[in-house]
């Protein structure tokens, strides 16, 4: 193990309650109404909480035989224990595998287990109080990232992530949820989007995507949106049309260089898919969507953007909550994978020759969507120079970021911070052996936070996308030059202006900076808020 991570696992403290709790719990007015899942508008009063948590509870472990196997079979051997990233940031036994667990499995022997009602602490059973679910459950049932690595270790397979996910369905209940969960989930029923895009700013912003690579490399390459009939629906995590463009834009480029007839709909403009950090409805009802729009365009195939979770909701969940499905789904790793295979994309790997790469496996991909491999194949294929991470760290053992299982909230950014602590140990690592300088991820959450853990911990390593590096290297038909582009893309040294709040720079580098603090475009979109100074 790298001296970095070794050190992380030496490191752990017992400290009981240092993880923090979120700071704002209650959702807004008018997004209950919103969402399928039948949740109380504001928590229910001290006297009624604990009788409908508990019929929750029975109704979710009946509902859910995994749920009744995993409450029943732990036997504490505390392999699990040191795996979870939040336990190993924070050094809370809370916020281990087994301990969350047991926040809700000793609730379970107290109320429906015959040993746990004669023999109470005993027999590791505990009775259930508004303490408790205000106090443990809403606080670490919301630190576990879902991410399911304590799984990998588990002898029998036990799978906190299931235990969690039962554990906020029971506090949906007596309505305590996160405003962010509850919010991102409210925007997609509104807009079809988590981050609330309306459908003009979405086509908007293709068009301009498309004028942007036009101008870059003098080849027409469309972003479709709203096409009637397509072969291909394509599912892109909001934040790729507005943070992320480098992905979409390598994602088009794929898709145009075999002529794909594809096309991205406004109603289902997110990959993404909040239900599955919130409740099974609306899960299903979030799925519906991108089953709805793929019949209307007849869809032959679907295919999910890079997204980690939206890849889990579709390959676990949606045959069984809304299938049968009249249409194949896989993702667009697999899918430019399956396109290299085939010898159909023609690369020059030279032009990533400025990054030494590494690969973050997202949780979602690498142990509940079996993509792995083919990551690997379409990295190898557009880039000369990669390092793999501490194999402890990597694959089905890669560590979550920190801000999935719906924590990507500001308001436990230091939380955040220690959950990330074990991914960025693991890159310092390769930092100090190899000079890695980026990280490629296919989730965009990881693209959110990461960036973040790589400051905070103070690594020179940039994040972005596996299709950052295929769209660097595709070579498309009729393409300018690399000379060329690079020369036009060389930025005016002079003073320039931020056209979105009229703050003047000395150069136009210093804009672009200004509008990705302040105005969240990203630098490579800095034309789209800063030009030259008349
Ligand atoms: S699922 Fe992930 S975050 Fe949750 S307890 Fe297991 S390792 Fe920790
Ligand atoms: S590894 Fe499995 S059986 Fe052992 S303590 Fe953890 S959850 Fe229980």
């Amino acid at each position: 193990m790298g001296k970095n991570l070794e050190k992380v696992f030496e490191d752990v403290k017992f400290t009981p309650g240092a993880a923090e709790g979120y700071i704002n719990k209650a959702m807004q007015p008018g997004i209950a109404e919103l969402l399928k899942t039948d949740i109380p508008k504001e928590p229910l009063p001290d006297d009624q909480m604990v009788e409908v948590a508990l019929k929750r509870l029975d109704q979710v472990r009946k509902e859910r035989k995994s749920v009744q196997l995993y409450l029943d079979i732990c036997v504490r051997c505390g392999a699990c224990f040191k795996q979870c990233h939040y336990y190993l940031g924070t050094g809370d036994p809370k916020n281990s595998p087994v301990g969350r667990q047991e926040l809700l499995r000793k609730v379970y022997r107290g109320h429906f287990t015959i040993g746990g009602k004669l023999f109470g602490s005993l027999a590791g059973a505990q009775k259930l109080t508004p303490e408790i679910i205000k106090n443990e459950w809403l606080k670490y049932f919301y630190q576990c990232t879902e991410c399911r690595r304590c799984s990998v270790f588990c002898p029998y397979g036990i799978d906190t992530a299931e235990i969690t996910m039962a554990g906020r369905e029971v506090l949906n209940s007596v309505g305590l949820a996160t405003k962010y969960i509850t919010k991102v989930i409210s925007l997609v029923y509104k807009h079809g989007n988590n981050i609330g895009i309306p459908e003009k700013a979405f086509k908007a912003n293709c068009e301009f995507l498309e004028e942007d690579i036009e101008e870059m490399i003098g080849v027409k390459v469309k972003l479709p949106v709203n096409r009637e009939k397509a072969e291909i629906l394509y599912l892109p995590p909001s934040a790729d049309l507005f943070v992320n463009t480098d992905t979409m834009v390598g994602v088009a480029k794929v898709f145009h260089a075999i002529g794909a007839d594809w096309t991205m709909s406004s109603y289902a403009s997110e990959a993404a898919n909040f239900g599955l950090f919130f409740s099974y409805d609306d899960t299903k009802a979030i799925n519906l969507r991108v089953v709805k729009v793929a019949k209307e365009v007849g869809a032959k195939l679907v295919i999910f953007g890079e997204c980690g979770h939206a890849w889990r909701a579709a390959r676990q969940y949606m045959e069984d909550m809304n299938g049968p499905l009249p249409f194949k789904f896989m993702n667009i790793v697999e899918y430019t994978a399956d396109l290299i295979n085939k010898g159909k994309l023609n690369f020059d790997k030279s032009r990533n020759d400025d990054v030494i790469v590494t690969i973050h496996d997202p949780c979602m991909w690498a142990r509940s969507g079996d993509i792995i491999d083919e990551s690997r194949a379409v990295i190898n294929s557009v880039c000369n120079k990669v390092v793999e991470m501490d194999a402890n760290t990597i694959k089905e053992k890669t560590f979550c970021c920190g801000g999935g299982g719906g924590l990507l909230t500001e308001e436990i950014m230091e939380l955040r911070m220690k959950g990330g602590l074990p991914r960025a140990m693991a890159v310092k690592d390769v930092v100090e052996s190899d000079k890695v300088n980026y990280m490629t991820t296919t989730c965009a959450i990881d693209k959110a936070q990461l960036p973040l853990v790589m400051q905070y911990y103070e690594l020179p390593v940039e994040v972005g996308g596996i299709h950052d590096l295929v769209s660097k290297a595709i070579i498309l038909e009729g393409q300018k030059e690399p000379e060329e582009m690079e020369e036009e893309m060389e930025a005016p040294a002079g003073p320039s202006v931020c056209g979105l709040c009229d703050t003047e720079f000395s150069s136009m580098d210093e804009c672009c900076e200004h509008a990705e603090k302040e105005h969240k475009i990203s630098k490579d979109q800095c034309d789209m808020a800063c030009e030259p100074k008349e």
